[in-house]
């Protein structure tokens, strides 16, 4: 969640001063504002992050927890609600694609400062372990995922020896990802119902991109169908969310854009809750 303005502070004995994003570029964020960036509302001590999305905003910094009741305690119960939302669906799909998931989301809420560092430990990474003789080469070898320049395993501290679903940003899909498995992140624009299917754009940097819930989602996930007027009322209130999504990219009919097919409803998540994470939470919400 955008959080609208942060408190800047030296240290504890600070009063702190209001600063804006519009008081922050990537050199004064490095050099000044760093670690420094705290959540506006009174007593709350939660650590913020500047992100350089289009608009800049403030974000909560990761693992970070906000005084019982602020105003931007809501990112982590929104977690915890698709997280029992989840265990109460029996049919729950592997680790895997949760944790898929779960990584897309830290992506989408990192600075770009943040990823500028995972890519420079992945570097470090490389060197150290670029065999030096052929008999070195012979071994197993690690499959490297890669979002964006990332390794996925940096996130979760692991290297997969298996084929994991590779990450795409909505504006980086490309050719050689039709007809495959991806895990597709941007942000929410609009929905609409056409001939019994759900179409839900989101997009990055203005690169929009459709995911379908199509008879194949309805199929799988009927207990999903009738969920989607929440993600309305969600934004009604919150105006941005991150949509990841777990399916099969193609192109368009008319070949202007990609399209993700959705095959069930775990596979789609919004700010990290899946349809029924996400009713649970409209549930307790004030509209
Ligand atoms: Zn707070």
């Amino acid at each position: 969640m955008s959080i609208p303005n942060a408190v800047y502070r030296e240290n504890d004995d600070d009063l702190g001063v209001p600063v804006y994003v519009t008081d922050i570029d990537k050199e004064s964020y490095r050099n000044k504002f760093k670690y420094h960036l705290f959540c506006p509302t009174e007593n709350c001590k939660a650590k913020l992050v500047y992100v350089q999305t289009k608009p800049a905003q403030f974000r909560t910094w990761r693992l970070e927890d906000h005084l019982s009741g602020c105003d931007y305690e809501f990112v982590r119960q929104g977690i915890k609600a698709g997280r029992s939302a989840e265990e109460i669906n029996v049919e729950m799909k592997d680790d895997q694609r949760r944790r898929v998931l779960k990584e897309a989301l830290e992506l989408a809420r990192m600075s770009e400062q943040q990823i500028e560092n995972l890519r420079a430990k992945r570097r470090e990474w490389r060197i150290n372990r670029s065999p030096k003789t052929d008999k070195d080469n012979k071994g197993p070898k690690i499959n490297v995922v890669t979002v964006d320049g990332i390794d996925e395993g940096e996130i979760a501290g692991v290297t997969y020896r298996s084929r994991p679903v590779l990450k795409r940003d909505a504006d980086v899909l490309k050719e050689t990802d039709i007809g495959k498995h991806r895990c597709v992140t941007g942000y929410f624009e609009r929905q609409v119902e056409d001939e019994g299917r759900i179409i839900v754009t989101i997009f990055r940097k203005k690169t929009q991109v459709k995911i379908m819930f199509e008879e194949a989602f309805r199929a799988n996930s009927p207990n999903f169908v009738g969920l989607f007027h929440h993600i309305d009322k969600y934004l009604s209130k919150y105006n941005e969310a991150i949509c990841i999504g777990i399916g099969e990219v193609r192109l368009s009919k008319d070949k202007t854009q990609y399209e993700v097919q959705i095959f069930q409803g775990e596979d789609f998540t919004i700010d990290g809750m899946n349809l029924l994470g996400l009713a649970a939470h409209n549930a307790h919400e004030k509209f």
